[in-house]
């Protein structure tokens, strides 16, 4: 069984999560810059909700934020006191294309099973609902479908197009959270499958394996070349999470702060350690990007840290492509 909301009570749906089941709606938009992203919905921005094609900046940020504070944190006799400062709302991430749904699940894979316990993460992935949305036209940097990533998955619900309106497909218990029989009405219908293929591929198959042989192919030395050390590809890249900490003293304050931040393995400085930089070559820096999506992640997790969503290709001042990258090396060019 199914539902089916009518194009027209879209918006007021959203409203009435907002609304009346008191949730934080974020959603899909064209922001004041003219980039699509996600945000919180308003009254000054309802009219923006972009319902194309996937984003071009993820949801990333409302589960792993740019800038976070971990805790408070204050001396007691010869040890310290921690102070948790979380505070989440309840809330529905709605849009998210069956590749963001991806992305989040390798997050869930390392946040959750792998380091088991990161509270930050986990209470912000307790507190939120996912409405996924049928991609209506792969870019032209997309292939996800190369990753078997362009199968919906790990959603409460997910709305496939339908002339008129969505068939609402069911993915958990937890929707009847998200539940009205004011705007979901049952229907016997049936999902349609996505309208347009993507236009780039890759061969996935062994391809952690065969990348990792080719750890000193030339062509890493020459696709570096360009390489600005820029960061934008990790920056845009919904399943990049690497961050590093900062302690913040505040002076007169009992409490001191820890935060987390957003780093990049493209910065030099992402591998300063005492002794000296251990990947001070931008090769070395750009092949471990390359290499932790496609191989590294892999062959710990058992899937790709890749949901092919191309945003690092279409991000990136001078078109370097890890999929390109891979095809090289697969095809034996240099
Ligand atoms: S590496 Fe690039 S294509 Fe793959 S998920 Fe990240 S941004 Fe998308
Ligand atoms: S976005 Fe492009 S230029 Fe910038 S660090 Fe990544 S690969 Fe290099």
């Amino acid at each position: 069984m199914g539902y089916f909301l009518a194009k027209k009570n879209l918006a007021p749906y959203l409203r009435f999560l907002q609304e009346e089941k008191g949730l934080q709606v974020i959603v899909p938009l064209v922001n004041s810059s003219g980039a699509t992203c996600f945000e919180e919905l308003s009254e000054e921005n309802a009219e923006n909700i972009f319902l194309g094609s996937r984003t071009f900046f993820s949801a990333k940020k409302f589960f792993l934020p740019n800038r976070e504070r971990e805790f408070l944190f204050e001396p007691v006799k010869k040890s310290c006191r921690i102070h948790e400062t979380i505070k989440h709302r309840h809330r529905v991430l709605f849009g998210l294309r069956s590749c963001d749904l991806h992305a989040l699940d390798a997050l869930d894979r390392l946040f959750l099973d792998f380091y088991g316990y990161d509270m930050l993460y986990r209470n912000k992935k307790n507190t939120t609902l996912k409405i996924g949305i049928e991609c209506q036209k792969p870019g032209k940097n997309c292939f996800c479908a190369s990753l078997g990533t362009d199968r919906p998955d790990f959603f409460d619900l997910f709305l496939w197009e339908k002339k008129d309106g969505f068939f609402v497909e069911i993915g958990s218990p937890e929707w009847e959270k998200l539940y009205s029989k004011k705007f979901l009405e049952e229907t016997k219908e049936k999902k349609t499958p996505p309208k347009e293929a993507c236009s780039l591929s890759l061969e996935t198959n062994n391809l952690e394996h065969i990348m990792e042989k080719n750890f000193e192919n030339p062509v890493w030395e020459k696709e570096s070349e360009r390489c600005l050390s820029c960061s934008s590809c990790t920056q845009i890249c919904p399943t990049c999470y690497c961050f590093t900490n900062e302690d913040y003293f505040l002076p007169g304050e009992k409490s001191s702060e820890r935060f987390r931040e957003w780093d990049s393995c493209q910065l030099q400085q992402f591998t300063k350690v005492h002794g000296g930089i251990f990947r001070s070559s931008r090769k070395s820096r750009l092949r471990q990007f390359v290499m932790h999506k496609l191989s590294y992640f892999k062959q710990h997790h058992g899937i790709h840290l890749c949901v092919g969503c191309g945003r690092c290709i279409e991000a990136c001042p001078v078109k370097i492509s890890l999929a390109g990258i891979a095809e090289t090396i697969q095809s034996g060019g240099k």
